[in-house]
């Protein structure tokens, strides 16, 4: 029933299009103008278990609703089929662009191909839709170099360029099928690995292999479980020195396993890094616990895929800095990447309060 519904919408369009004389691929030649203005936005995020997402489709829906735009927002519960069917939804309903943060990044294939035969163009937002070449522009930060914000942390934090150590160091890495996941883990290790290789950092669990020490779904309580294999198996007689965490909920189940077996109080807690500047990680980093996070300004993200969708639909050109990094697979994806900003205790006030992020009063 949906898929009929969807493909009568389709045809439609296409009946549409043909008359106003749009061409095949339909973006960017400006035949959309006028009709396309003041239409249906559909913005489909992966998951509300995060607070970032939650604020990323809000800002998205306010700054889309300030241009003249309706909007679609529906988030996916961390489950691929909730996605594919919210994103046909939107097909149906004749949205005129879609802008997508995947659940999984190899996931949307057939809906993209869906909405490139209704003509209707596909921002990718934060993570990068690969395996398709139905994907138009991508809004994102500089992934690589969270992780080299990251692994550099642990590198400052432990003195590893004074030539202190050997320290023992666990990774962790995000979800495998989302591509974000291994730029920050390449990004981390391009800092860390020259310091496992002379020695100076040791993993003593052996594992890191991206594959090994991956957290499908960005699960924290995955991530608790697995650490707490880790200090039994590896640490009954050593000090864990520090954790490359890629994501704040991962770095609160690393630490409720750390805590568990006494660390922060009968012994020193690691250091522990982040991402995202997760409200729960902020009040960790005040009181001692994590020790840093990479803020990324998701207003101002929100602003970028904005200014992208309004000018495809108007006949402009999106805003690009970036033509080569993301390839995903049938082509690279032209993007626009903002900079993310290491946090610890020292400038969180700076960074997160002053900007605006958060009052001083939610950090109580
Ligand atoms: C985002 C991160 C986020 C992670 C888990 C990644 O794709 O870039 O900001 O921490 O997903 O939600």
């Amino acid at each position: 029933m949906r898929k009929l519904s969807a493909g009568l919408v389709a045809a439609g369009l296409t009946l549409t299009l043909a008359a106003c004389g749009q061409s095949a691929n339909g973006v960017g030649d400006g035949a959309t103008k006028g009709d396309a203005k003041g239409g249906l936005i559909g913005i489909a995020m992966p998951t509300k278990s995060s607070a970032r997402w939650i604020d990323d489709g809000n800002n998205m829906v306010k700054e889309f609703q300030a241009k003249g735009y309706k909007t679609d927002l529906q988030y996916g519960d961390n489950v691929v089929e909730n996605q594919v069917s919210q994103v046909e939804n939107m097909i149906t309903k004749g949205a005129k662009l879609l802008v997508i943060a995947a659940i999984d990044g190899s996931s949307l294939t057939n809906v993209l191909q869906k909405a490139a035969d209704a003509h209707i163009p596909v921002i990718s937002y934060d993570r990068l839709i690969k395996g398709t070449q139905n994907v138009d522009y991508y809004a994102t930060f500089d992934n690589y170099k969270v992780g080299v914000l990251q692994g550099g942390y642990i590198v400052d934090k432990l003195g590893l360029k004074d030539g202190k150590g050997p320290f023992n160091v666990e990774l962790f890495a995000g979800s495998p099928d989302d591509n974000n996941a291994n730029f920050f883990f390449n990004g981390a290790m391009s800092v860390l690995k020259p310091y496992i290789d002379q020695k100076k950092l040791v993993v003593q669990s052996g594992q890191t292999d991206f594959n090994q020490v991956a957290t499908l779904r960005w699960d924290g309580g995955l991530a608790q479980s697995r650490m707490d294999n880790l200090l039994s198996k590896a640490y009954t007689g050593a000090h864990v020195d520090a954790v490359l965490s890629p994501y704040d909920g991962i770095s609160i189940g690393i630490l409720s396993s750390l805590k568990g077996v006494g660390y922060g109080t009968a012994k020193s807690l690691p250091v522990v890094t982040g991402q995202d500047a997760e409200l729960a990680s902020v009040k960790s980093i005040i009181a001692g616990e994590q020790t840093q996070t990479v803020y990324k300004d998701t207003r101002q993200l929100a602003k970028v895929a904005v200014q992208m969708g309004d000018a495809l639909l108007t006949g402009g050109k999106p805003e690009v800095n970036d033509t080569t990094t993301y390839n995903n697979g049938v082509k690279v994806v032209p993007a626009q990447l903002l900079q993310p900003v290491s946090v610890d205790k020292e400038n969180y006030q700076k960074v997160l309060v002053d900007s605006g992020q958060y009052t001083a009063d939610q950090l109580k």
